[in-house]
């Protein structure tokens, strides 16, 4: 799992080497070269907004997920505000679950307004990935029924606080996302808000 890294899930290329899963741009999906830095980590995917053509980014990202300093699958998932049919994301994000289960590589989801249906992909794939749920804000409830699915959570600058609590330590994983805030800030709200709670 990725948890001793302290910021699964960034946008910022330059990230403390090590400390943090860079995502990779989407320029690497039309297939424009990337330096990777020495002893960085690197995550790679078809965010569900992706404008570009999907077959030739599933093939780059197929390509690119087998190298060693590709730590996780992602993002990837499912957008119900996004201009790509529904059942066309479901099919990619099938993709990259059977990927990331072949490659034993964890998934980095993006999800907006479609659980149901990303429960319901999930159920129909192969088992043993581990799924993390990238920039929870959601409330209670639903942290509730992703973690009885036994999805990861990781939370961001913005989130519920109540979410935050009842999500158990070792389901719990930080991110700045593309706030392009100091990871030590997020976890720094993140400690602040669980005091909080128990006091
Ligand atoms: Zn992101």
């Amino acid at each position: 799992m990725l948890q001793h890294i302290a910021d699964i899930h960034t946008h910022r290329l330059e990230a403390p080497a090590g400390q943090a899963v860079i995502n990779l741009p989407d320029t690497v999906l039309s297939g424009v070269p990337f330096s990777f830095r020495a002893g960085a980590l690197y995550s790679v995917g078809i965010h569900p907004m992706y404008p570009g053509d999907w077959e030739q980014a599933f093939h780059a990202v197929e390509t690119l997920a087998h190298r060693p300093e590709i730590v996780a699958v992602g993002e990837c998932g499912l957008d119900k505000l996004s201009p790509v049919a529904l059942e066309t994301q479901q099919d990619c994000f099938s993709r990259h679950i059977a990927l990331a289960c072949q490659l034993q590589k964890p998934l980095i989801i993006h999800c907006v307004r479609a659980w149901d249906e990303l429960l319901q992909t999930l159920r129909r794939s192969p088992a043993g990935v581990t799924c993390i749920v990238h920039a929870f804000r959601g409330k209670p409830q639903l942290a509730q029924q992703l973690l009885r699915a036994g999805l990861y959570l990781s939370f961001g600058p913005r989130f519920n606080a109540d979410s935050l609590r009842l999500c158990p330590p070792d389901r719990r994983c930080a991110e700045t996302d593309d706030s392009g805030l100091p990871v030590e800030a997020v976890l720094q709200s993140h400690s602040e808000a669980l005091k909080r709670m128990q006091s």
